[in-house]
């Protein structure tokens, strides 16, 4: 599965989204129950209309969402690098993500200290990425330091791996994460297999007061702009309602979110976002059984698609029954979709498409 590492100072409001993300409705309506893995990693339910929407045309028994892994990583604070903190452990965490959501204190509370002692989260976006970007550094020198001799002896690898750790090196010696490095395609898997922290997509979550929920405010504007200007996305929440909402069962939430005159909860914008940012796409499996959400990600081929469900699906994959979204629900279901000729025989070479609906065949 995909995996968002949750990062920020410390009293940025971390812990309390974490909380309303693993404990919110949703994630225990669903069928599998939200589960903590370890204290700091929860899997939830990405939400997703469409699929209730299938199960409802397929009378299926249970309704099976896509999950996403939230992982909160403390103790990051300025001197990470040097091991400060949690220091280490805490940055390789941060290794082992698809993609950061980085909460940033966008609410004025007196009760609650700040540890530069002042608001200002594009400043505290700041302290953090320059954090990551000191450990990078560091383990840059270590690697290519690790890959002389090799060098040396003209190893192709070695000397592929060499040149993208300069010109990651080259770009944070500039003051400039290493996502800025503009990579080939024929490079993208070896770039990837570096796990620079500062390749990581970043989603900058304002963490702002329960006034601001639905408008934002001075700071998160603030952060917007940054954000805007750095290529990256950005969410508007406030972790403290979202705790509230989180203990409401649907209905009452319903109500909460009007009154606060929001459309819709925050954390389903917040998955939603993380989906975005790892340009992830869902396909669908319906029947009398179960109605099921699969993770891919955009421009997956059809046998790998399978592979997520089972492995021996994509060994031995022969072709994927597809009935696209729309068709599916406007004619009523697969076998209505198949005698309007929409179910189509898709083969090797199909890129699944978001809101597919799929049944594979395959040689066991
Ligand atoms: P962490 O250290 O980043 O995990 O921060 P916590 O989630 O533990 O929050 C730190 C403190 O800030 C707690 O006392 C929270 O109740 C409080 N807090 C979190 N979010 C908000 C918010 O949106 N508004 C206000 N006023 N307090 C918040």
């Amino acid at each position: 599965g995909f995996k968002m590492g949750i990062v920020g100072l410390p009293n940025v409001g971390k812990s309390t989204l974490f909380n309303a993300l693993t404990k919110t409705a949703a994630a225990q309506a669903a069928n599998f129950p939200f589960c903590t893995i370890e204290p700091n990693v929860g899997e939830v339910a990405v939400p997703d209309a469409r699929l209730d929407k299938l199960a409802e045309i397929a009378q299926s028994k249970q309704v099976i969402p896509t999950r996403m892994t939230f992982v909160d990583i403390a103790g990051l604070v300025k001197g990470a690098s040097k091991g400060e903190g949690l220091g280490n452990q805490f940055l390789a965490n941060i290794r082992e993500v698809d993609a950061i959501a980085h909460v940033l204190r966008c609410f004025e509370d007196g009760d609650v200290t700040h540890v530069e002692g002042r608001v200002n989260p594009v400043e505290d976006a700041d302290v953090i990425e320059t954090e990551l970007m000191l450990a990078d550094l560091e383990s840059i020198e270590k690697r290519r330091a690790g890959l002389v001799r090799k060098l040396k002896g003209n190893d192709k690898e070695a000397v592929q791996q060499d040149r993208l750790l300069a010109a990651a090196q080259a770009m944070i010696e500039d003051g400039k994460p290493a996502r800025r490095v503009e990579v080939d395609a024929e490079d993208a898997k070896a770039w990837k297999n570096l796990q620079l922290l500062t390749t990581k997509p970043i989603l900058y979550v304002c963490n702002v007061d329960e006034g601001s929920a639905a408008s934002g405010n001075d700071h998160s504007a603030a952060v917007a702009k940054m954000a805007e200007d750095q290529g990256a996305a950005h969410v508007v929440i406030s972790a403290q309602i979202e705790e509230e909402i989180s203990q409401l069962d649907e209905d009452e939430a319903v109500m909460f979110l009007e009154e606060m005159g929001l459309t819709e909860a925050g954390l389903d914008r917040l998955i939603r976002a993380g989906y975005d940012l790892l340009q992830l796409e869902t396909y669908f499996t319906a029947g009398p059984k179960e109605a099921r959400a699969w993770t891919i990600r955009r421009g997956t081929a059809a046998p790998q698609a399978a592979g997520v469900i089972h492995g021996d699906f994509e060994k031995g994959f022969i072709r994927a029954e597809t009935i696209a979204y729309d068709d599916y629900v406007e004619l009523g279901g697969e076998q209505p979709a198949k005698e309007a000729g929409k179910m189509r025989a898709e083969g090797k070479g199909y890129i699944v498409k978001d809101g597919d609906v799929l049944h594979f065949l395959f040689n066991t």
